[in-house]
């Protein structure tokens, strides 16, 4: 079933009824609504799984720090031992990786930053804080306070406790965390197959000679990029024919072999354009026409059991519509947790009085006006130029009707915080 098709602005030519587009929220839900785990699970080594997606929750076997040790080279103490003058023997030396006897009291111990601390010490002072008496006794310069420079068993992880949810994406952090338990293989989820096929008749790839009305095919690989970045496993199945038939067999074929399609160009309502019948014929179309700008030919549907996502294209409305409406649909077929995006008040730095009964993205850079941040037109706002993409700092999100007065704030989203 098509839940929408239309256009708000011209008259439609799908044969359909025209209704509204539908908004960016609501196409957002209906996609979030449709999305599940499409991928198996396979355990691979800690070394290989950075931008992995964690495939179970995972609770701390293992306190960290095991033990209470110095945060310091330096030298330890029981504070209530010190006498007044601030002397005291050594009676042991621990460094980093060896396990202290229990200290003799009035003593000291030269201690070093990891050193378990030993039992009968509960402060640590400073190397620096310390003269070296010619008799191999220490003095302290100051009064240490109880307790410093000590870190203490379990500040870090307590056992027991959640180390990480299933659906978290691996990254240094989360790698370092999982290596503190002692963990060296980790149960994620497998890398989701992405088919990437690209229509239309025109299009040449690049290393070939351009013929007369030809030109290069931009979004297999500006896709191609953006899904690598996710840790999807990408095939770009090769140039597809403006034909029915044509259009038709690709996407069978790339459906058969990938847990997702994602088509661009051929998704709109002209003679030209077969990628909707096609999905129709092979599955479902559930939506189709979405009120942003750029972006308003976007579709998704199945493919058999397959999910399917029609980008515009427009090679600069295809990365609009990836980063709005598929990036977190592809993130939910791949088991990662969504989280949301804040996006932050900026002020434009111009102003517009047309407004568009679609919702905008536009392509902005940033400046600083006096300290305040402002956002400033990156250049053309054309669906077709790219090369702003390449200047700007990401999107201010400017909703449907609305103009835009200088100064006015609206939300902007940078572009590198979509891809977490
Ligand atoms: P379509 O949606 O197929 O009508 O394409 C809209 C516009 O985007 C046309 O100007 C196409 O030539 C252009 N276009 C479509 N696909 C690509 C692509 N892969 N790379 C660059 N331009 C494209
Ligand atoms: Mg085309």
């Amino acid at each position: 079933m098509v839940d929408c098709i239309c256009d708000l602005e011209r008259p439609s030519h799908s044969g359909h009824q025209a209704k509204s587009l539908m908004p960016v929220e609501r196409a957002q839900r209906a996609l979030s609504d449709m999305a599940r785990i499409v991928v198996g699970q396979e355990q691979i080594p800690l070394t290989h799984c950075q931008g992995r997606i964690l495939a179970r929750d995972l609770y701390a076997e293992a306190t960290v720090p095991p033990h209470d040790n110095s945060a310091m080279d330096g030298y330890g103490l029981r504070l209530q031992d010190l006498p007044a003058d601030r002397i005291l023997p050594i009676a042991q030396r621990v460094p980093a990786g060896v396990f202290p006897v229990r200290q003799e009291k009035g003593t000291a111990v030269r201690i070093f930053t990891g050193a378990p601390i030993p039992a009968g010490i509960d402060t640590v002072i400073p190397q620096e804080q310390v003269n070296l008496l010619a008799d191999g006794r220490i003095e302290l310069q100051v009064a240490p306070k109880l307790g410093q420079n000590i870190r203490r068993a379990g500040e870090d992880i307590q056992a027991g406790s959640a180390l990480l949810a299933a659906g978290t994406r691996l990254q240094s952090a989360e790698i370092g965390l999982l290596a503190s338990q002692g963990i060296s293989d980790v149960n994620v989820f497998a890398a989701l197959r992405v088919a990437v096929v690209t229509t239309g008749d025109e299009l040449v790839s690049p290393g070939q000679r351009l013929g007369p009305g030809q030109i290069y095919d931009i979004n297999s690989f500006s896709l191609r990029a953006a899904l690598e970045r996710l840790g999807c496993q990408v095939t770009q199945t090769g140039l597809v024919a403006d034909t029915f038939e044509a259009t038709r067999a690709a996407l069978a074929s790339a459906a058969e072999s990938h847990d997702l399609v994602i088509t661009t160009g051929g998704v709109s309502v002209g003679d030209e354009d077969h990628v909707r019948p096609s999905v129709q014929a092979l599955g479902n179309l559930h939506l189709w026409g979405v009120a942003m700008k750029p972006g308003k030919p976007f579709a998704f549907g199945h493919i058999g059991q397959t999910p399917f996502l029609g980008l515009p294209g427009n090679p600069m409305a295809a990365l609009v519509t990836f980063e709005v409406l598929a990036l977190d649909f592809i993130r939910q077929l791949m088991g990662a947790r969504p989280r949301p995006v804040l996006p932050v008040p900026v002020a434009a730095g111009f102003a517009r009085a047309r407004s568009n009964p679609r919702q905008e993205y536009l392509r902005v850079v940033l400046n600083s006006d006096c300290g305040a941040l402002k956002a400033d037109l990156a250049g053309s706002q054309s669906s077709g130029v790219l090369s702003v993409a390449s200047r700007a700092d990401g999107y201010l999100i400017v909703p449907p009707n609305n103009s835009i007065t200088e100064g006015s704030h609206y939300a902007f989203v940078h572009r590198d915080q979509l891809y977490y």
